[in-house]
């Protein structure tokens, strides 16, 4: 069954909380670009090295975080690697590079693979509560994928959506949309994620094609092209200056990001105005921020991400994820890509392995 009559059943079926919007019809074009390979590395690498930069101080205001370890800038001592300050996965790598190793087995999306993956491939580190509930539902209570992810708009599902998007690269098409939403809805079945996912996965196709970065109201205005008729739902923030605030996603980073950018603020002071938590009321502000004040430049995008955001390692590895599409693999700094361990199992076991799936999937390039 192809991804698309999967989606429409279970859009019939009320099982995918979101609009058939007209996406769906939308045929990416094909990417036949010499440097394609550079970037979908880039895109993989530069997600594992924001999670792994950021894991290591995930949670701590920036304040507070500043204080204990002044600017991060590498990677710090890890106590999974003998303190030894190498770069480590958490969730966001793991269920990243799972999901990179049923493409490759399956040579494309199975979303069932996917989710027997996550369930059985051992601990996951650092994981929020809505991908322990799918884990419960899937393999405790026996649930079908399709019905075993949590009702969150937690950024669980965007963080680890960056890998469904590279076989639809070479070869176009509109396999892509559905992909990720059914990749997404795996862990969460929820209008504003299943929408992010869709959209951030556009952003990434349409970054590998590009050969310089796009202007700053871009990465906003592309992320609402594509989100906004998919959401159904409405949703209000936890806190913040825009506690009031009651809309989708689209809607909150049409009112937030333009204008932060005209009053010049840092990321600092930008992500403490609206937070930079997990729920993707913060994280996608955030993310789209960072990279409409600093997409132009990769080592600093990630900086920030890591060290002015809360869930820095999340946010740091969807930025990573971003510009490493935008820049590839070759624009990455040397002393990340040396540190990054490329374990996805948290403690020894498979080191290098991020890496040889990286060299696979850039190989796949011309997947069909
Ligand atoms: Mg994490």
């Amino acid at each position: 069954m192809s991804s698309y009559q999967t989606l429409t059943e279970l859009l019939a079926k009320g099982l995918l909380p979101i609009h058939l919007g007209p996406v769906f019809q939308q045929a990416l074009a094909p990417n036949p670009a010499a440097h394609l390979p550079d970037r979908i590395a880039g895109m993989l690498l530069g997600l594992a090295i924001g999670d792994a930069l950021g894991n290591t101080s995930e949670g701590m205001l920036p304040q507070e975080r500043r204080q204990a370890h002044g600017e991060i800038t590498d990677y710090l001592p890890n106590r999974y690697a003998q303190d030894q300050p190498v770069g480590l996965p958490s969730d966001d790598t793991q269920l990243a590079f799972w999901t990179l190793e049923c493409l490759l087995a399956d040579g494309g999306l199975d979303p069932d693979h996917v989710a027997r993956a996550f369930t059985s491939n051992g601990k996951i580190h650092g994981m929020g509560g809505s991908v322990r509930e799918f884990l419960r539902n899937y393999k405790d209570r026996g649930r079908p994928w399709y019905e075993a992810g949590a009702e969150s708009a937690g950024n669980g599902a965007l963080m680890r959506i960056a890998p469904v998007v590279i076989p639809h690269l070479r070869n176009g098409g509109t396999g892509l949309w559905t992909d990720a939403a059914c990749g997404a809805a795996i862990t969460h079945r929820d209008s504003m994620s299943i929408a992010s996912c869709i959209a951030f996965c556009g952003l990434l196709a349409d970054l590998m094609r590009l050969d310089e970065p796009p202007p700053p109201a871009w990465w906003v205005e592309r992320f609402v092209e594509l989100a906004g008729p998919l959401e159904t739902a409405r949703y209000s923030p936890r806190g913040g200056a825009y506690a009031d605030f009651n809309g989708t996603i689209s809607e909150l980073i049409t009112a937030l990001i333009p204008a932060a950018l005209r009053d010049d603020l840092s990321a600092l002071e930008a992500c403490d105005r609206w937070y930079s938590g997990a729920h993707l009321l913060e994280t996608v502000p955030s993310v789209l921020y960072i990279l409409a004040r600093h997409g132009h430049d990769p080592e600093q995008a990630i900086v920030r991400a890591v060290n002015d955001t809360k869930d820095n390692d999340t946010i740091a590895a969807i930025v990573g994820a971003a510009v490493g599409a935008l820049h590839g693999q070759a624009a990455l700094p040397a002393r990340w890509l040396a540190g990054l361990s490329g374990r996805t199992r948290v403690r020894a076991g498979d080191e290098g392995r991020v890496q040889e799936l990286v060299a696979a999937a850039s190989r796949e390039g011309g997947w069909q």
